[in-house]
């Protein structure tokens, strides 16, 4: 049966997978978003579907409207993004939320919050298990992000036990892939372009530090599978892959993908309570939701390339 879905920050790059994905299966589709980092370009082919609505606004302002399910990711993600203005991440995580629970419990409808990996701060206890109540400093600057999403979590599970709204949380961990925004600043994006326009590579620190990457489409699946479970599982869940890589690594394994890249390796001061290492454990994910993801990093990495190629290639096409 279609249902009327709202995906908040549908134009960024995981809402964007999503809306296409949902628009796909026959729902009806709107898409939330104030345009900060996400982009029009994201959801061109969408829009002239019928049954996809954009409605342009910030997440903060309340909104009255009827749907059956809510995806609520509105929020920068970068860490770059996310500090350039942290009174405005802070007020997109709470009150952005508190006006997603409200209109969830106005109109009964179920909502699926994107948490994230940064739950855990500077993880003491690794991999990462739902059950780590994690280690972050709220005066840090990555806390407007950190404490938002941790108050949103908080926020949901007091709708959930104080008004009966249906929630769910997935705690994502870093996902790529393609409408990745090209300045967005992340890891990934950040070396794929440098090693395409023959730049340095930027390794913050001496590059020990890990993550664990995950293609956006194994992600996906994953949401939709966690809002589509109707075993009373409300979370939170991770959702991520778990093989872990150095930073260095990683920088090592874009060259090798990139084998005409001129680009060297620089180190540069690491940002300020960059968490040293993170890996998921997924085991709840895997029994709970019968989900793990299938695409390996090296996968992944020439599908996200390609499209960075073709990125570049239009950017420098407009520019002339
Ligand atoms: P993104 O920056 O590409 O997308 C965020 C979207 O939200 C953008 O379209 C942006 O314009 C919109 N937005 C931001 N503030 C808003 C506001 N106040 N009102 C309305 N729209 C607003 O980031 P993403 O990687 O697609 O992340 C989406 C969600 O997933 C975020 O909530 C993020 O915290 C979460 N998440 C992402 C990752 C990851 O690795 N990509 C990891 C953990 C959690
Ligand atoms: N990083 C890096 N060079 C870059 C961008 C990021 O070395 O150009 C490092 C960053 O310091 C962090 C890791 O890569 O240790 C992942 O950074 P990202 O911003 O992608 O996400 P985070 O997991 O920190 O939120």
């Amino acid at each position: 049966m279609p249902k009327t879905i709202l995906i908040t920050g549908g134009a960024g790059f995981i809402g964007s997978h999503l809306c296409r994905k949902l628009l796909g299966q026959g729902n009806k589709i709107i898409c939330l978003d104030n345009f900060f980092t996400g982009s029009k370009k994201n959801i061109e082919e969408l829009i002239k579907n019928q049954d996809f609505e954009l409605i342009e606004q910030d997440v903060t302002v309340p909104i009255s409207l009827a749907v059956d399910e809510i995806y609520h990711l509105a929020c920068p993600a970068s860490p770059v993004r996310y500090q350039f203005n942290p009174v405005e991440t802070v007020r997109t995580n709470v009150v952005g939320t508190i006006n997603m629970l409200d209109l969830a419990k106005n109109c009964k409808a179920k909502i699926l919050q994107a948490s994230t990996s940064e739950i855990y701060g500077d993880p003491k206890e690794h991999p990462q298990k739902e059950t780590y109540f994690g280690n972050v400093n709220s005066l840090s600057i990555r806390a407007c992000y950190d404490e938002g999403k941790r108050c949103a979590e908080t926020l949901c599970a007091d709708y959930h036990r104080q008004h009966g709204v249906d929630i769910r949380i997935v705690r994502i961990f870093n996902t790529y892939g393609p409408n990745m925004d090209i300045d967005d600043g992340r890891v990934i994006s950040n070396f794929i372009v440098q090693a395409l326009k023959n730049q340095p590579i930027t390794i913050y620190g001496n590059g020990s530090q890990t993550r664990s990457f995950q293609y956006i489409d194994d992600l996906i699946e994953g949401m939709v599978k966690m809002m589509e479970n109707d075993r009373q599982f409300i979370g939170p869940v991770n959702l991520g892959n778990p093989r872990e890589f150095t930073i260095k690594e990683l920088a090592q394994k874009v060259l090798r993908h990139i084998p005409e890249s001129q680009s060297q390796i620089v180190y540069t001061e690491l940002p300020e309570a960059d968490p040293k290492q993170r890996c998921p454990d997924i085991n709840l994910a895997k029994g709970k939701l019968d989900w793990q993801p299938s695409i390996e990093l090296e996968n992944g990495l020439e599908k996200t390339i390609a499209y960075f190629k073709e990125t570049i290639k239009i950017n420098g096409q407009s520019e002339n």
